[in-house]
């Protein structure tokens, strides 16, 4: 693996189950982690594909590859992949879906289901209403989805367009943001550990020491909520543009277009687009997020 030793990873593996053989104070960000399955004799999974409370999380001495950042990004994009429902890729979802309205009356337009192989996008003004109360045309999907694509084509390869996708992408936390996070994260995980211990002496002691292990309970959650609010002032301003543009690369879109999936089209057009206004086939008006 090659993500350094941050607390982010720290806590990542943490809270999925994974055995953490790391103190707090080992994540510094300046060595890697690794997870490894052990070769239990125990256990029936192959060491590959070990549930997670058969992981265990370590520090190996190599400086990491990449940033902490990125790594999490990486992961939470396969877990994303791995929950795409088995009900796209039917014959009525096209990578339109939810984004097409009618100019005319401005009702959601949606694909018809296939008659002989060809489906067309329908204003639902028309569709559900009585005759007349929609006089829009409709559109073969592939027709209006070839529009569309090379509507995202021109825009995804502007330069400017480019350019405006790296600076919002770059507003990253800075290095001193990213090591004050850290130094407040290790700290929240040691009290963790230090209020476990005073749960555990609760238990054994008298109400005397109850009441006086309560008080320092108290104060070290006090003191941890303070952090954590702490962390979110540092995270806040700049999480919202991180996750707005942390879905795609923009430099992949032309790509995506021409040979990916279904599910991997339409994730671009959720991505990219608001709208598409829809009169007739020499007049489709695409609307960008950005
Ligand atoms: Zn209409």
């Amino acid at each position: 693996m090659y993500a350094p030793n941050s607390m982010d990873i720290y806590n990542f593996y943490a809270a999925q189950g994974v055995r953490v053989r790391v103190t707090p104070e080992q994540c510094d960000g300046k060595l890697s982690l690794n997870v490894f399955g052990r070769r239990d004799r125990g256990s029936k999974h192959p060491k590959r594909s070990r549930p997670v409370n058969e992981m265990t999380l370590a520090i190996c001495k190599n400086p990491p590859i990449i940033d902490s950042d990125t790594f999490l990004k990486t992961q939470f994009k396969k877990k994303a992949k791995l929950q795409v429902s088995p009900r796209t890729g039917t014959a009525k979802t096209t990578m339109l879906s939810g984004l097409v309205k009618c100019a005319i009356c401005g009702r959601a337009m949606s694909p018809s289901g296939s008659s002989r192989g060809v489906r067309y996008f329908t204003c639902s003004g028309k569709r559900n209403y009585a005759a007349g109360t929609c006089t829009s045309k409709s559109i073969k999907v592939a027709a209006l989805e070839k529009i569309v694509t090379d509507d995202i084509l021109r825009y995804a390869t502007n330069p400017k367009v480019i350019d405006m996708f790296h600076a919002m992408q770059g507003s990253k936390l800075t290095a001193e943001q990213s090591h004050e996070v850290n130094l407040l994260q290790q700290e929240t995980a040691k009290l963790d550990i230090e209020i476990d211990n005073l749960l555990d002496a609760c238990s054994a002691g008298n109400a005397t020491a109850i009441e006086y292990l309560n008080k320092r309970i108290e104060k070290l959650d006090n003191r941890k909520h303070d952090i954590l609010n702490r962390i979110n002032e540092i995270k806040k301003e700049t999480e919202n543009v991180i996750s707005l543009f942390s879905g795609i690369e923009i430099e992949n879109v032309p790509y995506i277009l021409a040979h990916g999936s279904v599910d991997e089209k339409k994730n671009v057009c959720q991505f990219l687009l608001n709208v598409v206004l829809f009169t007739n086939a020499d007049d489709v008006k695409v609307y960008y997020k950005m």
